[in-house]
């Protein structure tokens, strides 16, 4: 019941539990610094950046929004992306964001993809810039939660693809930066596969931006 009512009302923090509000100042603010460069074991080839930690506020939200059906983070961990993109983004060049892909299965379990959503609300705070959702996993990749990192690499090797003839990527201007988001970023397995996939239809991302870095 208790889990019922936070998805109509959130009754307290997903940060720090602080009653009365769903995301407060200082959970937001723990995500608002310069994002932070992070070094993936799986190097994904191109430079990865983190608002925060895997710990504390930053950690609570992501699972909040990835497990526990908390849409209304979508808001403020978009903000807080948002954020780190206007730090990041080069001016006076087109900004794409490329959401990670989530299993369907298991984003559907969850009640919707909560990385695409904050992708989608980062967007609409940034000026000249479009996400495009073309990656997707195959079917039959298992849930990463529990594998080794080996195991974890293995599972997602090629199984990263793009959707052919996706319209919107014709909508990319030559000189566009390419972001790939994700809200987590653990072995840097996701990051790599989903890079090469994009490296295969000829998009090359400048950096990889997570919510927060193990
Ligand atoms: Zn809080």
């Amino acid at each position: 019941m208790r889990t019922l009512l936070d998805l109509i009302l959130p009754a307290s923090c997903a940060g720090c539990r602080a009653s009365g509000v769903g995301w407060c100042a200082d959970c937001a603010a723990a995500l608002a610094g310069p994002p932070l460069r992070v070094r993936p074991r799986t190097d994904p080839g191109v430079p990865c950046w983190a608002l925060g930690p895997y710990a504390g506020p930053g950690r609570r939200a992501v699972l909040a929004a990835k497990e526990r059906g908390r849409r209304d983070l979508a808001e403020p961990l978009g903000l807080a992306l948002a954020g780190g993109l206007a730090r990041l983004r080069t001016a006076d060049r087109p900004l794409v964001l490329v959401p990670a892909p989530s299993r369907k299965v298991a984003a559907r379990r969850r009640g919707g993809d909560p990385v695409l959503r904050a992708a989608e609300i980062a967007v609409s705070w940034l000026p000249d810039s479009q996400m495009v959702s073309v990656l997707r996993v195959w079917w039959g990749v298992r849930d990463s939660v529990g594998l080794t990192p080996g195991a974890r690499a293995h599972n997602l090797r090629g199984r990263i693809t793009t959707i052919p003839a996706c319209p919107a990527l014709r909508e990319i201007a030559e000189n566009a930066e390419v972001v790939l988001v994700d809200d987590v970023l653990t072995t840097g397995a996701t990051a790599r596969e989903s890079v090469r996939a994009l490296a295969r239809i000829g998009l090359r991302p400048r950096a990889v931006l997570v919510t927060c870095a193990a």
